[in-house]
């Protein structure tokens, strides 16, 4: 071989040398700025499903439709009974889709008679007794009642209906429902007349916010990402704005449809959010057509929506 032909040989290795470092360089992030990703976040609609009936917070609802409860001791069989009589006569007009069961400890609801158990009562609450939603955690879609009491004194008020009507006013009060201004309906401060009726919309309103699954629902609330080379990083927050806690689920990274990593969350309580921050991940392709990241991608767990599981960074 002629010298000629060997210094051409060599001038093109050195310039293949040169394109597999400036390669590399990019690949490693090293020549080049990070590429900051414009993310459209989902933003997440809230219906209001009690706009017509006002409860204390956007749809109150226990996380269960089995109810349990506890009724003191001290309670007069005359209450008890009248409570039972309230539990069923409500369970009933609701078709069923709620239910209230006796139970030892732990009780959804508690039913006190003893003025000693008596927590701050205020003068404008309804006659016979008070009741409420003690404690209450907003998700975002909803609010989940975790327990409520209900009181009820003796008092010439308490048994003066045929119809448990105190009873069950403090029983709304608990699933949440203010009270009414119309004299004519049972949520009416005041017992004026034992014909106070139950609103009928009360009833639409329980059915409809307990025939809504109890699921957890994960989405992406805030979501940062850049790519430097080949790696990504990304900083996001999972929120769970269903009625349950999440399981364990997993978080994919797709680059043109392939997952390059999977990251296991944990169990995320309802209302909660679990902050996740992802460094120089390294992923397959230098420019990606497509960049993802889903929640859940083999479909392990039942969410009240599947369709804001997904966010797409390119
Ligand atoms: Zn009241």
């Amino acid at each position: 071989m002629s010298n000629k032909i060997i210094t051409i040989i060599y001038i093109i290795l050195i310039i293949l040398l040169i394109d597999l470092i400036v390669y590399l360089l990019i690949s490693q992030g090293i020549l080049q700025a990070p590429k900051i990703f414009n993310i459209t976040e989902q933003k997440i609609e809230v219906k209001n499903i009690s706009d017509e009936v006002p409860q204390f917070y956007s749809n109150m609802k226990f996380n269960h439709n089995e109810i349990t409860y506890t009724i003191e001791n001290l309670c007069p069989e005359k209450t008890r009974q009248r409570v039972l009589d309230a539990f069923i006569e409500l369970s009933n007009l609701t078709d069923k889709i709620i239910t209230f069961t006796q139970t030892e400890n732990n009780p959804d609801i508690e039913v006190i008679c003893s003025r000693e158990n008596e927590e701050a009562i205020s003068e404008e609450y309804f006659i016979a007794g008070e009741g409420g939603a003690k404690q209450i955690i907003s998700t975002g879609l909803y609010s989940v009642i975790s327990n409520g009491t209900i009181y009820l004194y003796e008092s010439k008020d308490l048994n003066k209906c045929n119809w448990p009507n105190v009873e069950i006013h403090e029983l709304l009060h608990v699933l949440g429902f203010e009270h009414s201004t119309s004299k004519e309906s049972l949520m009416y401060p005041y017992l004026t007349s034992c014909d106070q009726k139950l609103d009928e919309k009360i009833i639409q309103v329980i059915k409809e916010l307990y025939s809504q699954p109890n699921l957890p629902d994960l989405y992406f609330e805030n979501i940062s990402a850049n790519q430097k080379g080949k790696y990504l990083s990304f900083n996001t927050t999972i929120k769970n704005i269903g009625v349950v806690n999440s399981k364990l689920v997993n978080i994919s990274v797709l680059d043109n449809g392939e997952i390059v990593k999977s990251i296991e969350l944990e169990p995320i309580p309802y209302g909660a959010g679990l902050k996740l921050n992802i460094q120089n991940l390294k992923i397959s392709h230098l420019n990606p057509e497509k960049l993802e990241l889903v929640i859940d991608l083999e479909n392990k767990i039942k969410e009240i929506d599947r369709t804001n599981n997904q966010v797409q960074l390119i």
